[in-house]
């Protein structure tokens, strides 16, 4: 038997970049299309060290969660790499009082380290296989630029873009201030024009005000048969009362469930009657082993998991659920490319046109995740780094 390793470093690294015609939306500092500016714009990255010579790589992650990981590094110094398990349980407690930042960096690298270690891709040791995966067009938010999404009919003709590019699937960010009534023609223009086709998605990311225009918009989408209705108030998606009584009033089947972090919140919130579909992020809900133990939970109830955005560890972990329906690929706009900036060298990509002729996309079939990190980019342009060792 190979010898186990253990954890002797852990590396963190910020690094920046720009991103052309990228501004920020004024009240929530959201990345917009501004057509001529420049948006400062950044990632992080972790490498965990190990005594065998075996490293766990990850980039992404926010600012927050680096920080986070600082405070608690030093107790992962000479433990088990692949004991998993473990660790998402002790960084899940120390990491309590701060919302589990940090917690699901760690495990994703863990599990890079874990593929590295049996030569395996992470689907693999999921016990998942290589299959295509279905992709949504996933907008920016909405903007008031001539050539952007500035209008319900700008919309629409991006769906129909989309369309026509393979994509069967459509999801709608709209704008952060707009009137209920333009919302809701947001939602009947792109039903009339793309509705008997696409799958379509709403996903006003908690900008409205009021339960009253949350349920109008809901029924919005019921009249256009929408595929989910996900995140529309500004309680930050987390009241189970709110949402349970939106259901009752909606027929277009809930997403919630970005904003509560992790396993118990998700069943809570569940068993509350509070949504349909069960959104997972990797990042937020405790890694790779967090949205596992989503997965399994909500295949208990007979529900879905949709994980949010896109990346190498999402395609894994679909590889491996039965109950999950779509990729999110984005955030796509008709003029923007994505904001991820350039950290792959081997080619692999989540962009408008990363997909196949059937809007589909192929899991890395090399060990961990798959992918080969573009570290001389990377270090190019580090802004910050510290070893924890
Ligand atoms: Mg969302």
């Amino acid at each position: 038997m190979k010898a186990r390793p253990a954890i002797t470093a852990i590396e963190l690294i910020q690094f920046g970049f720009e991103l052309q015609d990228i501004g920020q939306e004024p009240t929530i500092g959201i990345p917009i299309y501004k057509p001529g500016s420049t948006l400062q714009s950044g990632g992080n990255a972790i490498k965990i060290h190990t005594d065998t010579g075996v490293t766990g790589e990850f980039v992404g992650g926010a600012p927050t969660d680096y920080a986070a990981i600082r405070g608690f590094a030093r107790s992962l110094i000479g433990r088990q790499a692949l004991e998993r398990d473990k660790i998402y349980n002790d960084v899940k407690q120390a990491t309590r009082q701060i919302a589990r930042m940090g917690q699901g960096v760690v495990d994703i690298a863990l599990w890079d380290l874990a593929g590295k270690f049996y030569d395996a891709p992470i689907y693999e040791l999921l016990g998942g296989h290589q299959q295509k995966l279905k992709c949504y067009a996933s907008t920016y938010i909405g903007d008031r630029e001539p050539d952007g999404l500035a209008t319900p009919e700008a919309y629409a003709d991006f769906a129909e873009q989309c369309y026509d590019i393979g994509y069967r699937a459509f999801k709608i960010h709209g704008w952060q201030e707009a009137t209920i009534e333009e919302q809701i023609e947001l939602v009947h223009a792109v039903g009339r024009r793309v509705g008997d086709k696409m799958d379509l998605m709403l996903d006003p990311f908690c900008a409205l005000d009021t339960f009253g225009d949350a349920l109008k918009l809901g029924l919005a989408c019921d009249e256009e048969n929408f595929f989910w209705y996900e995140d529309p108030l500004k309680d930050g998606g987390v009241s189970a009362h709110a949402h349970k009584k939106l259901r009752q009033m909606i027929k277009t089947p809930f997403l919630q469930l970005e904003h509560l972090r992790g396993l118990e919140s998700h069943v809570d919130f569940i068993v509350a009657e509070a949504t349909d579909f069960v959104r997972g992020d990797a990042v937020y809900d405790g890694g790779i082993t967090g949205i596992m133990k989503i997965a399994h939970a909500a295949e208990g109830f007979g529900l879905d998991v949709e994980l949010h955005v896109a990346g190498p560890a999402q395609r894994h972990l679909m590889a491996s659920m039965r109950n999950t329906n779509y990729y999110e690929m984005g955030l796509l706009h008709p003029k923007a490319g994505p904001f991820g900036g350039p950290i792959y060298k081997d080619g692999y990509r989540d962009a408008i046109d990363a997909i196949d002729e059937n809007g589909c996309v192929d899991i890395p079939e090399g060990p961990g995740l798959g992918v080969d990190y573009d570290w001389d980019f990377i270090t190019a342009n580090q802004t910050g780094s510290q070893t924890i060792q």
